[in-house]
């Protein structure tokens, strides 16, 4: 049973949840404006002074930069630039965009780490199956059962248990403990790559500089911070964190005309922002950029996914990071198409699965 203060600090979260619904459906230029005013605010703050960075990636943080300066705040932007495409790269150095370098390279992250697949919650956990200890003793038995034990409360069926069919293929580590007999992958698995190729650079840049981060961050993007932006809001400043998320309450399509609306020079990756016959907004080509070997989310995407995509903008990459990152015990090479074999996601043949994009189309219609 919950007490009086649980129940009141859900009710509290459920009531910032609905408030942060309501502004998601506030038209496109009341959100606009909000988002002006928080940037100002933040930057405004006695806590912040002014003292602040853009953390910059692909389209969604190049748009803040631009909107950021379109409304007179002027500051720094930084961004592990290495890890984005090549087209993101250069709007970055137009932009005048400070480059951190990352910590390791990708392939001594994967090497040493290991792959992140799945999702970042999913590695976490089998990445814990892989490296046991007594410390992480309960939270493997919670992983492969669902039971928390005794610290957790004795609960059963909690979500800390991989799904059965992600159990199948990792959880053999726990076979002689739990009495089961899953399968064991021959590589490792990670969450700790974002950490650090580019968690690790901004943090350190923010420590050494003492500025906060404005970030381009949009809840409607789902995520692992999804939640938390709708409860902490676009300004976030506690003893521990400050940051600002001025498009926290934005959709794609707000992110979109705002980036139309400001001329955003787009990257090549995106392709153009066309409108279609029902007035959506779209990129031409990729609608969400990431870094271009990453595994995260890979088993949910249907063909042509990134990897074939990869192929397509660049087929000696696709083949290093599918069949040459590392080595299996018995010395051979490997890559991603060992792992994505392992997980039964298809990668092989990408041309067959690659339709001509629609700006190629138009072209061969006007041969
Ligand atoms: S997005 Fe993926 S590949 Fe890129 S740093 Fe994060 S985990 Fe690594």
């Amino acid at each position: 049973m919950k007490n009086v203060v649980e129940r009141a600090l859900e009710n509290n979260t459920e009531e910032k949840i609905a408030v942060f619904k309501a502004k998601q459906k506030l038209s496109y230029e009341v959100k606009v404006r909000y988002a002006a005013a928080r940037a100002f605010e933040f930057y405004r703050h006695p806590e912040i002074g002014g003292w602040c960075y853009v953390a910059v990636g692909g389209l969604d943080s190049i748009t803040l930069l631009l909107f950021l300066r379109s409304i007179g705040l002027d500051m720094p932007a930084i961004s592990v630039s290495v890890l984005e495409d090549k087209s993101i790269q250069a709007v970055h150095k137009q932009l005048g965009v400070q480059a951190l370098k990352p910590l390791k390279t990708k392939v001594e992250v994967l090497r040493e780490f290991g792959w992140p697949v799945l999702s970042k919650e999913m590695a976490g956990k089998i990445d814990l199956l892989q490296h046991p200890s007594e410390k992480n003793a309960t939270v493997r038995h919670a992983i492969i059962t669902g039971e928390t034990g005794e610290y957790g409360g004795y609960r059963k069926g909690t979500r800390m248990k991989l799904s059965q069919k992600w159990l199948d293929k990792f959880g053999g580590y726990e076979n002689e403990n739990e009495g089961v007999n899953y399968q064991k992958p021959d590589f490792l698995v990670s969450d700790k790559c974002c950490y650090y190729l580019k968690e690790k650079p901004c943090n350190d840049y923010a420590k050494e500089t003492g500025r906060y981060p404005y970030m381009g961050l949009m809840a409607s993007e789902g995520g692992r911070r999804q939640k938390a932006l709708m409860i902490n809001g676009c300004n976030y400043i506690s003893p521990g964190t400050k940051r600002s998320c001025p498009f926290a309450i934005f959709t794609r399509q707000d992110l979109l005309q705002l980036a139309l609306d400001l001329q955003v020079p787009v990257p090549e990756i995106y392709g153009k922002i066309v409108r279609d016959a029902d007035g959506t907004l779209r990129t031409t080509k990729a609608q969400r950029t990431g870094c271009s070997m990453c595994g995260f989310g890979i088993h949910l995407e249907k063909r042509p996914h990134r990897f074939d995509r990869l192929w397509e903008r660049n087929p000696k990459e696709w083949d290093m990071w599918m069949n040459h990152v590392d080595r299996l015990p018995d010395g051979s090479w490997f890559g991603w198409g060992h792992v994505l074999d392992y997980i039964g996601v298809e990668w092989r043949e990408p041309e067959k699965h690659l339709v001509p994009s629609e700006e190629q189309q138009l072209s061969f219609d006007f041969k």
